[in-house]
């Protein structure tokens, strides 16, 4: 393949695409280049192109092979590694695609690869429905359900891709394929978790849960006092309570809340993010376990909406700072664990914005997700029982090296208690021989690179956590 083009290259993309497109100086570029992480907002993609429907994907497709060159694609513009608007790149960018259709009858429903998980949530809510997905609302369908998908009803449904029944796809030879466990079960199986690496995909079909409108939700905080008996009981106590109850503890400077002591503002807390999905009246004896385990600071446990319980992190995760994100699975919530957080939380760099600087988020996951085995996706689930992320945000390019180092060396104080496995999709690339072990065991990472041969031969979809560059040989 030659190397990465420059905008000249580009100047005779077909007429037949009907979506908008963009070159460097038009009118609209900044915007639409702009994705969550700044940290690589220097980069200037030669062309971008926002399709409009899968028969403008096809034409982008095309386009790329007969002029031998990479596709970048975009949806939510989430992605950790800020990959989706590379600089000098050509961009596939499917964010305009924003079609949701449910069956009220039987949940099942169709959502288009540019939708948000916030729109898909309003959504599906109007007939009582949700699709178990992530906790930010601005983070794209697409990208997610393709590296697996975890959040707030991982416990009680499983990842996105255990409800995901089909995704429709543009090959990188450009065809549409409906993919499906019947149509083609080993694509589909590594769609459900290497999907970035294999296909662009236009729309998922996904079977709905029936959840809310009404939940409990708001967050729990703990001083540092309290956040290790917390912590640390957290197993024993959520290994039985029901799978309603989701608790995601998130470990940081005390951000200054109305009601928090003065004294406590900036030293390292637990704001632990409580949502139960379950019958209201047991909401109570659900949350006995965690009650007992420590006396908290504050409860900010409430009756809210779904939707509302859904995007309480928002405002934690701003679009627009620079970001650096490295996370794993736990087998086991310890004592240790907890202490490594309180720790790295107390020498965390000041903040230099609005915002919280430096955060260790522990999202619950386990339950429904140990029901299918770890053979039956491509993502990798064997020994989640808690996701961990270790995430900095800061503002001037000048402090990229201490936030980053701060985030590296938060990783290799827990990295001995991770497992050898992770979800892709809540770290930065580790390098190829982690990605390599990412997906579980060697016969699922050679199924991996088995279908990126048959599907992505000329390894045009390269702007990810790239399984050919892991695999450390040419294509
Ligand atoms: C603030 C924040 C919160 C998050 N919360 C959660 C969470 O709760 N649960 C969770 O599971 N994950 C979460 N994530 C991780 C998220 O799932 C991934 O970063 C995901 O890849 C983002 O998808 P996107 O479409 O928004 O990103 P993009 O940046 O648009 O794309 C990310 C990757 O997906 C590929 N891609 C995008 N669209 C397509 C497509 N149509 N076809 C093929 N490949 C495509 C891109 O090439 C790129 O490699 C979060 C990320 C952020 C930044």
């Amino acid at each position: 393949m030659s190397n990465s083009p420059s905008a000249n290259v580009f100047a005779d993309f077909p007429g037949t695409f009907k979506g908008p497109i963009y070159r460097p100086g038009d009118d609209g570029y900044e915007d639409v280049k702009a994705i969550w992480n700044a940290r690589r907002s220097e980069d200037r993609p030669a062309l971008i192109v926002q399709a409009l429907d899968a028969d403008d994907v096809v034409v982008a497709v095309k386009y790329a092979e007969s002029k031998d060159v990479p596709v970048a694609v975009k949806s939510g513009g989430h992605g950790v590694d800020a990959s989706a608007m590379p600089h000098n790149a050509f961009v596939i960018d499917t964010s305009r695609m924003k079609r949701i259709v449910i069956e009220p009858e039987t949940g099942c429903a169709t959502v288009d690869a540019g939708v948000l998980l916030g729109e898909m949530d309003v959504a599906t809510q109007k007939h009582g429905y949700v699709i178990p997905a992530g906790v930010v609302t601005r983070t794209g369908v697409a990208g997610l359900t393709l590296g697996g998908g975890i959040g707030n009803l991982t416990r009680r449904f499983g990842a996105t891709v255990d409800n995901l029944l089909s995704v429709d796809v543009v090959t990188m030879d450009g065809r549409k394929l409906r993919v499906s466990e019947e149509t083609d079960a080993e694509l589909f199986w590594g769609l459900c978790g290497a999907g970035h690496n294999l296909a662009i995909a236009t729309s998922f079909t996904f079977q709905a849960r029936k959840v809310g409108p009404q939940v409990m939700s708001g967050w729990i905080i703990y001083t540092a006092e309290a956040a290790v008996p917390l912590l640390a009981g957290l197993d024993e106590v959520m290994a039985n309570a029901p799978r309603e109850l989701t608790i995601g503890p998130v470990v940081l400077p005390a951000p200054p809340v109305p009601g928090l002591p003065a004294e406590i503002i900036g030293k390292p807390i637990v704001m632990a993010m409580i949502v139960y999905t379950g019958a209201l009246e047991k909401f109570e004896s659900s949350m006995r376990g965690i009650r007992d385990l420590a006396v908290p600071a504050m409860d900010l446990v409430k009756p809210s909406t779904w939707v509302e319980a859904n995007s309480m992190i928002d405002n934690f995760v701003p679009t627009g700072r620079r970001q650096y994100l490295l996370g794993g699975y736990l087998s086991a919530f310890t004592r240790d664990v907890a202490r490594v957080a309180i720790e790295r939380i107390a020498v965390a760099p000041q903040p230099t914005g609005a915002g919280p600087s430096c955060l260790i988020t522990f999202p619950i996951l386990g339950g429904a997700l140990f029901e299918k085995s770890e053979n039956s996706t491509a993502f990798s689930r064997t020994g989640a029982a808690w996701l961990f992320e270790a995430a900095g945000q800061w503002d001037p390019p000048g402090s990229d090296e201490e936030y980053m180092r701060w985030v590296t060396d938060t990783m290799s104080a827990l990295a001995p208690h991770a497992t050898a496995n992770a979800y892709i999709n809540l770290t930065a690339d580790r390098g190829p021989e982690w990605l390599r072990g990412a997906y579980g065991s060697r016969e699922k990472w050679d199924r991996i690179v088995a279908l990126k041969r048959k599907w992505d031969p000329h390894n045009r979809l390269s702007y990810n956590k790239n399984v050919i560059r892991a695999e450390g040989r040419p294509s």
